[in-house]
């Protein structure tokens, strides 16, 4: 076996292959790749992105920013109480929405919020210009970026530095009251934090994709939480044939000619 196509592989498994020359991660991330303890470390690794997948996350930042935005929750609360509740919101020029991570899926979607009206902000490690995107770079400017952020959506690679940087104390620089969106990876949330945030209305709503166990277990609170919105990743999922093409083109270029724009750096982690 030359080439291995995995989503999570079996800790051990790709090490079984002596003569492998590259890994495809069925994904734009790779953490569940760098997580088995046996992985052969100078196979090179390729990662799975794309006009279809930019397109998929960017429906799925604006349609729940939109929803938290709107305040769609509370509505269909009134609804089921037959309620005729007007709920008026600022308008989205006067909401400020922040993307943290600025790759192929951030960036794209930081551009989606700000072609809707919304004041939006975007971090990621190096510097960036995205136009109509206030952008911030590194842990430096990380509170800057949270300080005024009533929505804020979670797009960066899971990585040593970024576990658990969704916790309490970044809750607490939002504004009070700010919603969270977590389409990234489950690692990157503390989930005991968001629940303690969410008593306390420091945060009011949340939408999470992406879970510390897949599938969510179905005793977790998160399920019949009032204030949570569960999805089953499906944020971004690639349909076979449209993955399929993908990932061909990449190693018939990687065959041809060693590498590919889709490759992915180990020792970075993403
Ligand atoms: P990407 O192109 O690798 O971009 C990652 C971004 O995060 C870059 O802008 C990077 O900054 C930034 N970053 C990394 N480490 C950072 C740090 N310590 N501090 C600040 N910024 C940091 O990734 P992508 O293709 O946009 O995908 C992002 C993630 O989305 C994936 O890793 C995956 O976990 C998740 N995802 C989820 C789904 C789903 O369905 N829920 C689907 C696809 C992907 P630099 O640009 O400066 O390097």
């Amino acid at each position: 076996v030359k080439q291995a196509v995995v989503w999570r592989p079996r800790p051990g498994d790709l090490a079984r292959f002596p003569n492998l020359e590259v890994i495809v991660s069925i994904g734009a991330g790779i953490d569940h790749v760098l997580v088995d303890p046996h992985l052969p470390k100078d196979v090179p690794i390729i990662r799975t992105v794309g006009d279809d997948l930019t397109q998929r996350m960017r429906e799925y930042v604006a349609l729940h920013v939109l929803r938290h935005h709107r305040d769609m929750p509370r509505q269909l609360q009134a609804q089921a109480e037959k309620d005729w509740h007007a709920i008026v919101v600022p308008v989205a020029p006067n909401r400020i929405v922040g993307v943290m991570g600025l790759g192929n899926l951030g960036a794209a979607s930081a551009k989606t919020l700000s072609d809707l009206g919304f004041t939006t902000r975007g971090w990621s490690k190096s510097a960036k210009t995205i136009e109509g995107v206030k952008t911030f770079a590194g842990g430096d400017e990380l509170d800057t970026f949270l300080s005024g952020c009533e929505i804020l959506v979670n797009l960066l690679p899971l990585t040593e530095v970024t576990k658990g940087i969704l916790n309490a104390d970044l809750f607490a620089k939002l504004t009070p009251g700010a919603c969270v969106i977590n389409c990234a990876r489950g690692g990157h949330l503390v989930d005991e934090d968001l629940l303690s945030a969410l008593e306390s209305g420091q945060i009011k709503q949340a939408t999470l994709d992406v879970f510390h166990q897949e599938p969510l277990p179905t005793d977790h609170a998160f399920w019949s939480h009032s204030a949570i919105t569960v999805t089953p990743h499906v944020a971004s999922q690639i349909d076979a044939a449209t993955g399929g093409r993908l990932i061909a083109a990449n190693l018939q270029e990687f065959a041809a000619t060693g590498t590919c724009p889709d490759m992915a750096d180990a020792e970075r982690g993403y």
